[in-house]
């Protein structure tokens, strides 16, 4: 996704970008507006007239959905999350919002804020509506925002996860039962199938001979059963690695290097005897992480007199884990820094190096063996 996504600036210190999927719906609506819309809402529109209708309509609808996207975002940081980035694509937007919520209240608040803020847009460009006039211009594209505006507000408040509705439905089982994973289970499994309702919706129009309409509509029941089934998926590895610590899944190495180490050293007593692609530097402390990659940036005439700590990562601060921390722990850590591995500590000694690949490892076999859920 973020290969297809343009960054077009930030607002309130929130990165926004635009998946490309987006420039394509552009165009399908100020089209359909442009061809279909504002011709029979407006009699007598000249061609141009209406095309410039359909730019500007896109483009309110577009600041709609980020004005909705803005509302998650900023409920999320007053309630202490950290909100990233929004990106804009097919159906409307998604806010990346660092780490999941901790209490129910907070899921709530952030997820209902989104939809309750289309509604008053909605309820706005109503009233705009009404006072410029029905047949004006002005009054015509006020509508239309009104119109899709409430669908907007109303589809997302469906109460099947992903949508916000159905993050508003776990938030309240969670809080029913104190169970987040049951909470999640209840809200994916209604999201597939609210997901089927629209899949079904979509062929009974066309079998009604409303081809597009249908399409659409399929799509939508189409896209939503992924995302649900993504989310199950969030849930069943949530519930394969829970319980498991980092001492049940790293291999015991305490090999280190020490920060004035030359490079040339590096290579020829610890990563090639120990068949090693990453290499913890210590001093004292963990001060960082070496790995190949850092290595072949190195000439080979020049290893010999170039240090480990001029060319190791982690300078910035390096993100050690704990022996006893869970395994959930670590993959969020892991996926937070977009990292490949994490040194293991155990009081304040390199006990290994705990990998991508470890933990996927576990979870395989843990799923092989039929353990954990
Ligand atoms: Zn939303």
């Amino acid at each position: 996704m973020v290969g297809q996504t343009v960054r077009i600036g930030r607002i309130f210190g929130i990165e926004v970008g635009i998946h490309a999927s987006w420039l394509l719906i552009f165009g399908l609506v100020t089209w359909s507006l442009a061809v279909g819309y504002f011709p029979s809402a407006l009699p007598g529109l000249d061609r141009t007239a209406a095309f410039v209708l359909g730019v500007v309509a896109a483009t309110l609808l577009f600041v709609s959905v980020l004005v909705h996207e803005l509302a998650h975002s900023l409920v999320a940081r007053a309630r202490g999350l950290d909100a990233r980035s929004i990106t804009l694509f097919l159906f409307g937007g998604v806010s990346n919002l660092g780490g999941e919520s901790k209490q129910p209240a907070t899921e709530f608040l952030v997820a209902v804020v989104g939809p309750l803020t289309s509604l008053v847009i909605a309820a706005l460009a109503f009233g705009a509506s009404v006072a410029f006039g029905p047949d004006s211009q002005p009054g015509v594209v006020a509508a239309y925002l009104a119109t899709i505006n409430l669908l907007l507000g109303l589809f997302n408040l469906l109460p099947g996860f992903p949508l916000d509705g159905g993050r508003v439905l776990r938030a309240l089982v969670w809080n029913a039962t104190g169970s987040l994973r049951r909470a999640t289970e209840v809200a994916v499994r209604v999201g597939q199938l609210v997901s089927y309702g629209f899949l079904a919706w979509g062929f009974w129009r066309v079998l009604d001979g409303e081809l597009l309409n249908g399409i659409w509509i399929a799509a939508i029941g189409w896209f939503l059963h992924g995302a649900a089934s993504a989310s199950l998926q969030q849930v069943v590895i949530d519930q394969r690695l829970r319980g498991v610590r980092v001492r049940d899944v790293v291999r015991p190495d305490p090999t280190f290097v020490l920060p004035g180490e030359s490079v040339a050293r590096l290579v020829d007593e610890i990563m090639l005897p120990g068949y090693r692609r990453a290499v913890p530097v210590v001093d004292g402390r963990v001060v960082g992480i070496v790995t190949l990659s850092d290595v072949r940036a190195v000439p080979p005439e020049r290893r010999a007199s170039t240090t480990v700590a001029e060319i190791m990562g982690g300078r910035s601060g390096v993100r050690t884990i704990g022996l006893e921390a869970s395994l959930l722990e670590a993959l969020e850590d892991l996926g937070a820094g977009d990292f490949e591995q994490l040194p293991v500590v155990d009081g304040g000694r390199v006990v290994g190096l705990l990998t991508r690949g470890d933990i996927v490892r576990a979870i395989q076999i843990r799923e092989e063996l039929g353990l954990g859920g």
